[in-house]
């Protein structure tokens, strides 16, 4: 029985004429996937039928790049191969090289799709790449219905939408990732690794116009703020970044990651890269605690598929008591040290 044999059996599939692919575009770290690029896959396998194969692409150089695509292979039963394009251009997430990459992919492969998460990086990556194609990406799809409709938020979440994709080739998407929980595997579902392809970059278009500078990145010990399984996010009543280290506190003693809203960011008290909402990170935890937190749409918009919400909030009258499972009236400056004080240790 062939890979292709087995594709076609292992996943619910929507059907598409076309004989063609799905290239994911995947991030890796320390020589794994990244958990996003994971639930790309899963939204990818989606288009699998017995005519369409999926094929992830990796970038980067050197031993953790061919670490990561041989971990890749035999991560998801879908995967039917693995591209790896090792280069210096790929050492640092430049968004313009990438694209031309995935551009000289589309060339060579003629895919029917191309995914990738709707995270810093594929928002990044995505829209040049797809200027490239001349075709027009669709964003942030929380649903897969048909080959070519998805349904993607409106209005900071407030209306969902059906598009149908009437454009061609390559069909391309970001996903959100909250919405392609991945399965775990069960013990027989890994069958043998899939083939693993160095991609030829012989023909890979040169961009002058960019060069890497510096990264700067927040060493943390905490969980990833996007797929963290309990977030805690402080609002504007935290009124400093000495106070919100209460926040941080109560994150450390529940191992969770810690998530903050527009107001607290803007203010000086965390880094902006810790913003949940609309314009932040997009979170769906098993467990979401927001203290002094008012619950404007455009921060539900970020937490609102979190599976308990607990807020704290002086005002009994927030908006978050709306969207809250648990809901405390109170002065979070109470309530913390409280929790802190009852909390078992680690
Ligand atoms: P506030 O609205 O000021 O609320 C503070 C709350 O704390 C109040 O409800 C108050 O009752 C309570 N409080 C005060 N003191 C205490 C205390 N001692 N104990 C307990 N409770 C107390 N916001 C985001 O978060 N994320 C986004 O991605 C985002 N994107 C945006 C995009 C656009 C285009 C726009 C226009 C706005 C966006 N915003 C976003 C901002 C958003 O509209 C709100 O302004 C912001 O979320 C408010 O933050 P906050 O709840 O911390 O502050």
């Amino acid at each position: 029985i062939t890979r292709r044999h087995l594709i076609a059996h292992a996943s619910p599939s929507i059907s598409s004429s076309r004989y063609l692919g799905t290239l994911v575009i995947a991030e890796h770290e320390g020589g794994s996937l990244t958990a996003t690029s994971l639930s790309s896959g899963e939204a990818a396998s989606k288009f699998l039928n017995k005519d369409n194969s999926l094929s992830l692409l990796l970038a980067g150089t050197g031993p953790s790049l061919q670490e990561a695509a041989a971990n890749a292979a035999s991560c998801h039963p879908s995967i039917s191969q693995v591209l790896v394009a090792d280069s210096d251009k790929f050492k640092h997430p430049l968004a313009e090289p990438w694209a031309r990459l995935v551009h000289l992919m589309q060339q060579k492969g003629e895919y029917s799709h191309i995914v990738v998460a709707s995270g810093s990086f594929g928002k990044n990556v995505l829209p040049r790449a797809a200027a490239l194609l001349d075709v027009s990406p669709v964003t942030d799809v929380i649903e897969i219905s048909e080959a070519r409709t998805f349904v993607r938020p409106i209005y900071a979440g407030n209306a969902l939408c059906t598009v149908r994709y009437t454009g061609s080739d390559p069909c391309m998407l970001t996903i959100r990732t909250t919405s392609f929980p991945v399965a775990s595997a069960s013990p027989d579902s890994k069958t043998s690794a899939a083939p693993i392809h160095q991609v030829d970059l012989s023909t890979l278009v040169e961009d002058g116009n960019t060069r890497f500078v510096k990264q700067i990145t927040q060493e943390s010990e905490r969980p990833d703020l996007g797929s963290a399984r309990v977030v805690i996010t402080g609002g504007r009543a935290l009124k400093s970044a000495e106070n919100f280290k209460l926040i941080e506190k109560l994150a450390e003693k529940l191992g969770a990651a810690v998530g903050a809203t527009r107001a607290a960011v803007d203010a000086g008290y965390v880094t902006n890269e810790l913003q949940v909402g609309q314009t932040g990170k997009i979170v769906a935890p098993d467990l979401y605690m927001a203290f002094g937190v008012s619950g404007a749409i455009q921060h539900i918009a970020g937490m609102r598929d979190s599976k308990v919400i607990v807020a704290v909030n002086k005002d009994a009258d927030a908006p978050i008591f709306q969207v809250a499972d648990y809901g405390l009236v109170g002065d979070l400056f109470e309530v913390i040290p409280e929790l802190l004080e009852k909390l078992p240790e680690k």
